[in-house]
């Protein structure tokens, strides 16, 4: 398969003034399709992981061949994360969860404020760059953190929300006040896909 970058469903300036349009430019079109691109390049002679979809391979990262393992972690992870990110994002979103992912962060995480203060210092306390997360991890939900470009797949947690908390995704707009980018996060957030990522994943 040949990975691409997929098209946003909103306006780079979509997110203003939280997101902002450069930041958006450069974060999908340049970030994101060069782990596009390097993917693509560490696939390229492989006949038999080439086929695979994104989430496969993530999900048992041990079975890929060791000579391009860092590489679809890196890479793959970096494609996959991104693809989330866009979709996890919306503009005139933000608010309060509505539905049953509302009901279980009540039951698992004691509540929306709770959960906002979690999900904050998740992305606070990341030290150097990756994602916080909430996942649904055996039928609960829970948050946490990865570095890097790893995605909670690899440890059999299912991602319904995250945030990219690569200094590229903050820095031109926010520089080094990652907890102003946080609180602001909390506005664009689409809901609605968490919902529909959560049913999914309680499946
Ligand atoms: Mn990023």
């Amino acid at each position: 398969m040949v990975f691409e970058v997929p098209k946003l469903r909103y306006d780079y300036n979509a997110l203003e003034p939280y997101i902002d349009e450069k930041t958006m430019r450069i974060h999908h079109d340049k970030h994101h399709a060069a782990y596009v691109d390097k993917l693509n390049s560490a696939l390229e002679g492989n006949a038999e992981f080439r086929h695979k979809t994104i989430e496969a391979l993530l999900t048992d990262l041990n079975a890929v061949p060791e000579a391009i393992r860092a590489a679809v972690r890196n890479h793959g992870g970096g494609h996959y994360n991104h693809t989330l990110f866009w979709e996890m994002m919306a503009p005139k979103a933000g608010g309060k969860p509505s539905g049953e992912v509302a009901l279980a962060i009540e039951k698992d995480l004691g509540g929306f404020d709770a959960f906002k203060e979690k999900f904050k210092n998740s992305g606070l306390n990341q030290f150097g760059s990756g994602w916080a997360w909430l996942v649904v991890s055996k039928g609960k939900l829970e948050v946490i953190s990865t570095p890097n470009q790893d995605n909670p797949i690899s440890q059999g947690k299912v991602p319904i929300l995250g945030v990219d908390v690569w200094e590229h995704a903050y820095y031109l707009k926010y520089q080094n006040k990652r907890a102003e980018y946080l609180d602001q996060f909390f506005n664009v957030i689409n809901w609605k896909n968490v919902e529909e990522l959560y049913l999914k994943a309680k499946m």
